[in-house]
């Protein structure tokens, strides 16, 4: 496939973030936030689960039965921060939650990679912990200056990952350098917790092929944000959806036209299970019904 086929088929991709345990009103029990957010970093989906694993299945279906109902192209990307790969052959749990979209490529993202390694380092205050995540970033990422073009993006901070065999190398050549004496600060603590460190790296060393980039991903996702700033900015300056929603019905009738036409309205509730109910309802629990007018 040419650069430019590749590139426009990569319509939409998106970003799964298993957060953090909840801790509060469910004490005791282990509370996981999943989110799904598109490309251009709009939430498609938020719930809150007992667990991680087969909870999310009901979220995944929900999520491509809303793309196929939309009659919109099935992402082709999907950066998550676990379940990349599984040993051996087969599909991983997620790949298979995700069956509904075959072709979907799933990829580590990159900023939890490094978050794994980081644990390896005795403190994050040492001193030396900003000169490590900043070489590992370079190891990973590199300048992007093939030719003129992808130079003139190099001088605009545009990075690549520097592809599996080199970055392995480069980041093992770091954590030697670490180990050594020039990993500690000038009372001799050292940065890296050696055994830790080893340990992580020899797990860690195998997802270094799922943070590779797609080919031409970096120029595809300049060009959606470039279109996306390309429409004229709205007269109406306001973030109120209910205002601008009345604004365009109120322009329509007198106007014949939206004043601000870039303004979609929220549609119609899907039945789709979102945060807390989608909790609840795993757990048997109908979310209260709140009377908007009540106290
Ligand atoms: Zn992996």
């Amino acid at each position: 496939m040419g650069d430019e086929e590749w590139m426009s088929c990569l319509r939409k991709f998106a970003v799964v973030g298993i957060t953090k345990k909840l801790s509060g009103f469910a004490k005791g029990t282990a509370l996981w936030l999943t989110s799904v957010s598109n490309e251009v970093g709009q939430m498609l989906i938020s719930v809150l689960t007992a667990q991680e694993g087969p909870a999310l299945d009901t979220m995944a279906a929900d999520l491509i039965r809303r793309y196929s109902n939309a009659g919109v192209a099935p992402p082709q990307l999907l950066y998550i921060d676990c379940q990349c790969c599984r040993e051996g052959t087969g599909q991983s749990k997620l790949k298979q939650r995700f069956g509904g979209w075959p072709d979907l490529v799933v990829k580590l993202d990159i900023y939890h990679f490094m978050r794994r390694l980081a644990s390896g380092c005795t403190k994050d205050a040492h001193p030396l912990y900003p000169i490590f995540m900043s070489r590992l970033s370079s190891c990973i990422l590199e300048w992007d200056s093939g030719d003129v073009a992808l130079l003139r993006q190099a001088k605009r901070e545009q990075r690549r990952t520097s592809g599996e065999r080199q970055m392995i190398i480069m980041i093992e050549l770091l954590l030697n350098e670490l180990m050594g004496v020039k990993g500690r600060d000038f009372l001799g603590v050292p940065l890296l917790d050696h055994e830790r460190m080893k340990h992580i790296w020899q797990i860690q060393k195998k997802h270094v092929k799922c943070i590779q980039d797609e080919a031409g991903l970096n120029r595809w996702n300049q060009d959606r944000e470039a279109a996306s700033l390309a429409v004229r900015p709205p007269s109406l300056l306001s973030y109120s959806g209910d205002l601008v929603h009345c604004v365009n019905n109120n322009s329509v009738k007198v106007l014949g036209r939206k004043l601000v036409p870039s303004f979609q309205p929220p549609t119609v509730y899907t039945g789709e299970l979102i945060g807390i109910d989608y909790l609840y309802r795993q757990a048997g629990r109908a979310l209260q019904h709140v009377q908007p007018d009540s106290e």
